[in-house]
């Protein structure tokens, strides 16, 4: 029986996806929220997301599917192509997944609806607010990111490795983009670029180099375009003229983290990049932090015992992410390969799209298939 969240005092700590559609999904339940935000305004990279339908059932159920709809384009393929642009495979969207809600977003826009909906709903927002011990009193949601301190104070100091991958991400102006609105993947030898078109006549980039150089894991860091556009240099099809258009970049070092070890102790407990940062190669990360905060917020309000509930919310998302997580480390490989390898795996991804394409989407249905909302909390 639902109910148990109703006039409880909740403190999410992050304003991000994961605190801001927690604090949705707990106030539509009716507990009392406040997000402790450290940034002094709301606000996004300028960046695009892919949300599959794993997460946007959860927008859906939330109400905010009108909203998405307005400022998103509907993602109809993945198209697999070599560095020439040569085609490998097309998957298919809209053929074999016609019903399924694949959608191309800005993530500014997307952090804009949540934080909306979110003060329509009633939650207290305050900004300025480093929380660096968790909050006293109630019950602490740590949805403070990657570098996570409600996730330090539940399992020490850890440290991630470098993967020796670097990634630039740009956005362009692109007037057509949304007439063939697919996210393209462009794979070389050692690097890959993945690039789709977001509404308002934009285009994002994302591109992907093995180095040793050793990069930090922020965001924010500005790099000259022209190292991108030197990366890939000998990448063909609209690439170039895609580069070409860059006059602002950001670069990062992709680095591997674990899963978290613990995810709650009875009054603290984590989701989104807090619990299981991902490397970006299965475009899941925002997808498992809207999966989590349905599912916590399911949890919290079908049992009464705290301490239960929150058992309960691990034991559910911690088997799922892992899986996800790993995915995105081996995709990682799949993309990048050389040589021999590369020519066979694309020739039988070639022969896949043409035999049995929608065999090769399948792969990844205990992905999309998922819906949260109907899973018993
Ligand atoms: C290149 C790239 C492409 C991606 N593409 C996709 C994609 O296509 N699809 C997808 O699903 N995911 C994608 N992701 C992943 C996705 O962006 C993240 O997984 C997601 O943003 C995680 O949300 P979060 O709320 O957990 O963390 P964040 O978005 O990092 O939010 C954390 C919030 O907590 C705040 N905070 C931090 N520390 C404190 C503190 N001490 N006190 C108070 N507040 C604090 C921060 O200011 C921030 O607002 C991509 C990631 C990358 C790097």
């Amino acid at each position: 029986m639902a109910g148990a969240l109703r006039s409880r005092p909740v403190t999410v700590v992050g304003g991000g996806v994961a605190g801001l559609t927690a604090a949705i999904a707990l106030r539509q339940r009716g507990a009392d929220v406040t997000i402790l935000e450290r940034a002094p305004a709301i606000t996004e990279v300028g960046a695009g997301l892919q949300l599959s339908p794993n997460a946007t059932r959860v927008l859906d159920a939330l109400g905010l599917m009108p909203a998405l709809d307005a400022v998103s384009l509907p993602s109809q393929a993945v198209r697999l192509r070599d560095a020439s642009g040569a085609d490998v495979v097309r998957l298919d969207l809209a053929r074999h997944r016609p019903r399924a809600r694949f959608r191309l977003i800005h993530r500014a826009r997307l952090i804009e609806i949540l934080e909306h909906a979110a003060r329509q709903a009633g939650v207290r927002i305050a900004l300025g607010q480093a929380v660096d011990t968790p909050p006293d009193g109630t019950l602490a949601i740590g949805a403070d990111g990657l570098h996570s301190r409600m996730r330090t104070a539940l399992n020490g100091r850890e440290v991630p490795f470098f993967t020796g991958q670097t990634a630039w991400r740009a956005v362009i102006a692109d007037e057509n983009a949304a007439n063939a609105p697919e996210a393209q993947v462009f794979m070389g030898p050692g690097r890959h670029l993945v690039s789709y078109p977001l509404a308002g006549g934009l285009r994002n980039i994302v591109a992907v180099l093995e180095t040793r150089d050793w990069q930090d894991e922020g965001w924010s860091r500005p790099d000259d375009p022209a190292n991108l556009r030197a990366a890939f240099g000998r990448f063909g099809g609209p690439v170039p003229g895609w580069l070409a258009q860059v006059d602002q970049t950001h670069v990062w070092g992709l680095f591997r983290h674990e899963v978290a070890a613990r995810w709650q102790d009875g009054r603290i407990v984590i989701l989104g990049d807090a619990a299981h940062p991902t490397l970006p190669f299965m475009a899941q990360g925002a997808c498992m932090a809207i999966e989590d905060a349905w599912t916590l917020a399911a949890c919290l309000d079908h049992r009464p015992d705290q301490q239960a509930a929150l058992l309960r919310y691990e034991s559910l998302r911690k088997p799922r992410t892992t899986r996800i997580v790993a995915a995105a480390n081996d995709n990682a490989r799949n993309y990048h390969l050389t040589g021999p390898k590369r020519l066979a795996a694309h020739a039988a991804l070639r022969i896949g799209g043409k035999v049995a394409p929608g065999a090769i989407l399948s792969r990844f249905d205990w992905i999309y298939d998922f819906d949260p909302v109907t899973e018993a909390p």
